[in-house]
């Protein structure tokens, strides 16, 4: 056991805030030589996760598990403050014991501190003393004096074992006691010969079991059988104390880097994973001076429609760059730039001011601007932010046409981190990752396509940041986190240094995900979940083999169904179907049946405009509506099912009719072709499918969670929202307390659930869903090796503690702060 020393005791400090207070604390094991400094972090992240006011005016802030190799020595040290500092709201704490262990040995410490915990007077005494001796000799008494309370004569008993580490803390004591609470009996707890009231956690604390220590729980009236088995499960379930060291890996910990000093920073959006460490480039658009006056109708004519021919070839290029580069999708927006240019009424209002006698240049900005104006003031956030497109090609024309056109805002040519209002997609479409290491942007949001390009092109990047951003000036080192959306500004030459060591450590980290990529993901002790991947290209399935998935979790068809003039015929689709089967040699492959409207739209299909489409005929409702597009499909589906283990999963359905008139198209075509029956599961993204889920379970033979669709519409909120971005997360308690009772419907019937949201890829996702008891994890290919290794570091015990954690946070930004920030 330790012991206080003087040396550890500070006397009449004065803090400002409950920070201030504990960076004292920290400061003083720092002085010590006890801790590292990056542990003083871990104690606010600690503080932030679980207050550690206790009572009487006292505190015992200490680090989280997981940062415990910041530990040199344990120990524990007493900041006095006598004018007191707000802890929370309405309790002030004066005495701050700061705690620092490795393991249970401060318990000692804890037990003499109940003592003065029970004795207001003697909390009182220590925390306005000008004597360090005198808090020296309370906290290192050996025995804590008196015993709380007599052995239970009558009644009934049991043993259990403290788990976790840090045995029988502050923190599994409260709750220990708050369970007990719940019953009339009298709970006593024994243990080392000590007997203590179950429901008071001071004489809990006094007991000082440690962690792997058996105690005895006794219970005695009318509930005493009730109370016993909820103070048993409550034990098992690790008394909601946080996860120690081998819940979370450590790798995965420092997924985050945290700097040591509070130096500036900036808080955007996240839009690109990453950090990025460079000196900043202010990017600055040119404005372009162009003359009213034309030089006569017809040369200005032949300049406009010269420069428009121009314009059109350059985008020509820039399309088949970006799309050879990030593919198709990422440059179809230059597909539409060119149509942008093209527009009728624009053409005509252009002509009409050059036949009044102006230039084309100035007939042309006025036209242009007119219409950004315009669309910037729509209310629809989607068209307002297509407003940067009109105006970055309207700016191409006129660069042609004010003869300008080396007059582009120059990009740098040595590695910086690039800073502007917002990129027009020409401009991203120019980066070239070597030379920037980062993006950040004052206005855009994550759908931007800023956002889409960094992300292709594996840049770090936060957007939203704000005018601040660009008021900093050019040169200035930063760094940039791109996960967790903030600008770093010009931090000090030791957060640098470990901004440095904690990129190599990321480098190093995904080389040996990555070389361990085909080895499954099977807990500490021995529990398995399946690790798979969700494409949409018939080359992605042999390129998700390549990055260590297990089978296809969902194939999003409807990728079959874009880029092109027409639907795909059965024959197209069974050939890619199969072709995908052969790739994947045996791997399962669930194929999702056509999931378009929404944010999917194919414009052959002419589908009248919905109001909410999100809310409309989309999905299983519009397959159910058109058995042109439905039957071929399922039909090739049955027919690639006999080349290997396909499942077939039916998206959007909200009702159990949905799912009855799917199952039986289905059966139907089945049936004519003579095909084996395959499995059939359906998306659980709709939170009525949820709440029906003991009716769904009875019949489907999976469920699979698409977590981006669930957090839509339990939250309410527009997954393609730029200004709800933020906000719409599926790592919320609401969405996770409908996957909870999705699984437990499931299980009941002998079902399995996977989950194919974004969520499942996010490695703290992936852990809590794991506890939550979901079977298959479905992510984008790059998250595969990083999330398998994340579950090979975990044991299912500590993943269910996790996840019970998580179901009890009231909102995302608790769940998120269950990885250590
Ligand atoms: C989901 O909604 O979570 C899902 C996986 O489907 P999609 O993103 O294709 O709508
Ligand atoms: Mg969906």
């Amino acid at each position: 056991m330790i012991s206080l020393t003087s040396e550890n005791v500070r006397l009449r400090v004065s803090a400002k805030t409950k920070e201030d207070a504990i960076r004292a604390a920290g400061q003083v094991l720092v002085e010590s030589g006890c801790i590292e400094p990056g542990y003083v972090e871990s104690m606010l992240g600690r503080e932030r996760q679980a207050n550690t006011y206790l009572n009487h005016g006292i505190a015992i802030p200490h680090g989280m598990p997981q940062d415990r190799e910041l530990i040199k020595k344990t120990s524990v040290c007493v900041v006095q403050i006598p004018e007191g500092v707000i802890w929370n709201d309405g309790t002030t704490a004066y005495l701050v014991v700061g705690i620092a262990a490795k393991s249970d040995e401060h318990l000692g410490v804890l037990a003499a501190l109940t003592d003065v915990l029970d004795d207001p007077a003697a909390a009182h005494r220590l925390a306005t003393t000008m004597q360090g001796s005198d808090i020296v000799d309370a906290l290192n008494r050996k025995q804590p004096k008196g015993v709380a309370t007599q052995e239970l004569v009558d009644g009934e008993q049991l043993e259990v074992t403290i788990i976790g580490q840090a045995g029988l803390h502050a923190r599994p004591a409260t709750t220990f006691a708050s369970v007990a609470g719940e019953f009339e009996s009298n709970v006593r707890v024994k243990f080392g010969g000590k007997v203590a009231n179950g429901k008071a956690m001071a004489s809990l604390l006094k007991l000082g079991v440690p962690g792997g220590g058996r105690m005895v729980i006794q219970a005695s009236g009318p509930d005493q059988t009730k109370a016993l088995e909820a103070l048993r499960d409550a034990v098992a379930a690790g008394l909601d104390d946080l996860p120690d060291e081998h819940a979370i890996a450590p790798a995965a910990n420092a997924q985050v880097w945290t700097p040591a000093s509070q130096g500036r920073s900036i808080a955007g959006v996240c839009a690109s994973p990453g950090l990025a460490i460079g000196r900043l480039h202010i990017f600055q658009a040119t404005v372009l001076q162009v003359v009213e006056l034309g030089k006569g109708e017809e040369l200005e004519r032949r300049e406009l429609a010269g420069a428009l021919d121009t314009a059109k070839q350059q985008l020509e290029e820039i399309y088949d760059a970006v799309s050879a580069r990030s593919g198709k999708g990422n440059a179809a927006i230059f597909r539409a730039h060119q149509a942008m240019i093209q527009d009728d009424e624009l053409l005509n209002e252009v002509k009409l001011r050059i036949e009044t006698g102006k230039s084309a240049a100035w007939a042309w900005q006025t036209g242009i601007e007119r219409r950004v104006v315009e669309m910037r003031g729509i209310a629809d956030e989607h068209i307002a932010a297509r407003a940067v497109d009109l105006h970055d090609v309207g700016q191409r024309v006129l660069r042609l046409l004010a003869g300008a056109e080396h007059a582009e805002a120059s990009l740098p040519d040595e590695p910086v981190i690039l800073v502007a209002d917002d990129l027009t997609p020409s401009d991203t479409a120019k980066l070239d990752p070597r030379k920037v290491l980062g993006l950040c942007t004052a206005s855009g949001g994550p759908t931007s396509h800023t956002a889409i390009i960094a992300r292709s092109l594996d840049i770090p990047a936060v957007v939203g940041a704000g005018p601040a951003v660009l008021e900093q000036k050019a040169g200035i080192t930063c760094v940039l986190d791109g996960s967790a959306g903030l600008l770093y500004v010009e931090p000090s030459q030791e957060d640098l240094e470990s901004a440095r060591a904690f990129q190599q450590d990321l480098r190093v980290r995904r080389d040996v995900e990555n070389e361990n990529r085909y080895q499954p993901a099977i807990l500490t002790d021995g529990h398995r979940v399946e690790v798979v991947a969700n494409i949409g290209k018939v080359a992605e399935a042999a390129a998700a083999v390549e990055a260590g998935a297990e089978g296809i979790g969902l194939l999003r068809t409807e990728f079959f169904f874009l880029d092109r003039e027409a639907p795909p015929t059965e024959e197209e689709q069974y050939q890619a179907y199969t072709e995908m089967v052969r790739a994947l040699n045996g791997l399962p492959l669930i194929i999702r049946t056509l999931d378009i409207g929404g944010d999917k739209v194919l414009p052959y299909l002419t589908l009248p405009e919905e109001e909410n489409p999100f809310l409309g005929v989309r999905g299983i409702r519009l397959c159910l509506r058109r058995p042109d597009l439905f039957i071929p499909q399922l039909r090739a589906i049955y027919r690639a099912a006999q080349h290997g283990p396909v499942k077939i999963m039916f998206p959007m359905i909200a009702t159990l009719e949905d799912f009855h008139a799917a199952r039986e198209a289905a059966e139907k075509v089945r049936a004519e072709l003579g095909a084996a029956p395959v499995e059939m599961g359906i998306m659980v993204e709709v939170p009525s499918t949820v709440v029906m889920a003991a009716e769904f379970a009875k019949e489907v033979d999976f469920f699979s969670i698409g977590t981006n669709d669930l957090t839509q519409y339990t939250l309410a909120m527009d997954r393609l929202h730029p200004a709800l971005a933020k906000h719409v997360d599926g790592l919320h308690p609401a969405v996770l307390r409908l996957i909870d009772l999705t699984v437990k419907a499931a299980t009941k019937e002998g079902k399995w659930v996977g989950v194919c949201g974004g969520v499942a890829g996010d490695p703290l996702g992936a852990s809590i869903l794991t506890g939550l008891g979901v079977a298959e994890l479905s992510m984008s290919l790059p998250s595969v090796a990083a999330v398998k290794a994340r579950l090979r570091d975990l044991s299912l015990p500590a993943a269910e503690n996790l996840a019970r954690m998580a179901l009890k946070c009231s909102t995302a930004e608790q769940v998120r702060a269950l990885q250590p920030a």
